[in-house]
């Protein structure tokens, strides 16, 4: 495959989470960035915008496979770094994720922990889990004024905000001198790369917007809602363990709450359901009797992009033309991976990381336009 020569011009179709921070890192290096995006700068056609962003490897080595647990990690580490190149503060901690469940479900509990602690074993870098009760649970985590018997702690894990991070982007692309086309749709095969008048390469990070294109893709669907409950001081993201409604409560800056979400094998981007958003403020109330007198700022619903193995890939569709997709729902917790990847291709360098992370590089025929 062709290697990136310098001071190229590039079009990226997408400028949600990973156009935009190939977008970034591509135009840092000097080369002439276009991204071109469906929606506005405020990602409102992006799953990033409604995403809660979490960045939870140990937590999600309950339903992911270890690779992907990996680029958690890589993550974990390269995304102060990341935002350390924005001109903008972004609110990001790695204050640990605790999870939670009532007593009736001790029994799911302890199914899930033994998950980790199997995955821990496979992958020791993990840190360790951290079984709490009574008073060690009260001190970690005050605000449940012992409402729970027990808890598990997984120290390290982060979030960031989600918002911040896109508005960020936007602004440091645009100081960059990036071409920044909102409301411009593009499919591939408008492009015929290193052709007259065309850009040199084509990179495709249109998340579940390239569905024609890349035909595997699907989307499941995710309901989220948004609080802003003064009353509540959890300090990080909590986990509640429940039969029915397994949910999230993960606090952004000033006492506002991401609270989701569902997960739906359908790529209905409708508004949330009655039944959906009765779920999830309810289970939030059980752990925190506070969001009663929350008030609701959004009910969102979008649909992560998912491949066929749930897991994220990079593929080729001709020599300079690049898709990134599938991120499904750990786009925050691997876009780093990715990002490092997607960089270490272009450069024609060995694929060690792609390899480190069992992503897969895929090849596929561009239909003729
Ligand atoms: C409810 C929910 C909760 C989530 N929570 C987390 C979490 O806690 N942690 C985590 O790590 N991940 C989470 N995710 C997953 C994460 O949001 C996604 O994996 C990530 O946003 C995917 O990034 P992307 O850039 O591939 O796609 P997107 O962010 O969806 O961006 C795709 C962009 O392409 C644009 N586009 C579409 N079609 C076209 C076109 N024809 N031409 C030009 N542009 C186009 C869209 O407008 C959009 O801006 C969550 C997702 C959802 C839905």
């Amino acid at each position: 495959m062709p290697v990136l020569q310098a001071s190229s011009r590039i079009a990226i179709l997408g400028g949600g989470l990973m156009g935009r921070l190939l977008a970034l890192s591509l135009a840092r290096r000097g080369h002439a960035i276009d991204v071109y995006d469906a929606h506005g700068p405020e990602g409102d056609g992006a799953a990033a915008r409604v995403a809660a962003a979490m960045l939870a490897p140990l937590a999600e080595s309950a339903i992911t496979e270890p690779g992907v647990v990996r680029m958690g990690q890589h993550g974990l580490a390269r995304w102060p770094e990341l935002l350390a190149q924005l001109d903008q503060p972004v609110f990001f901690q790695q204050n640990g994720t605790l999870i939670l469940w009532h007593r009736q479900d001790a029994g799911d509990a302890q199914r899930f922990c033994g998950l980790l602690e199997k995955n821990r074993r496979i992958n020791p870098s993990l840190p360790p889990l951290q079984h709490l009760a009574g008073e060690d649970l009260q001190t970690c985590e005050p605000a449940l004024q012992r409402r729970f018997a027990q808890g598990v702690y997984l120290p390290d894990e982060g979030q960031l905000d989600n918002r911040q991070l896109l508005a960020a982007l936007h602004a440091t692309l645009a100081r960059l001198g990036v071409g920044l086309h909102w409301g411009q749709a593009r499919e591939l095969g408008q492009f015929q790369p290193g052709t007259a008048g065309q850009p040199d390469w084509v990179i495709d990070c249109r998340g579940l917007g390239a569905r024609g294109q890349w035909t595997a893709l699907r989307g499941v669907r995710g309901e989220v809602v948004r609080i802003h409950a003064p009353e509540v001081t959890l300090q990080r993201p909590t986990r509640l363990i429940h039969p029915r409604y397994p949910i999230y409560i993960a606090p952004k800056e000033d006492h506002l709450f991401v609270i989701g979400a569902t997960e739906i094998e359908s790529d209905d981007m409708s508004p949330a359901s009655v039944r959906s958003t009765l779920e999830l403020l309810s289970a939030a109330y059980t752990v925190h009797p506070g969001f009663a007198e929350g008030r609701i700022v959004e009910v969102a619903t979008q649909c992560r992009p998912t491949l066929p193995d749930n897991l994220p890939a990079v593929r080729w569709s001709a020599p300079r033309v690049l898709e990134v997709n599938g991120l499904y729902r750990h786009g925050f917790m691997i876009a780093p991976a990715m990002l490092d990847v997607v960089m270490q291709l272009l450069d024609g360098a060995e694929p060690q990381l792609a390899r480190r992370f069992d992503v897969a590089i895929e090849h596929a025929q561009l239909a003729t336009a």
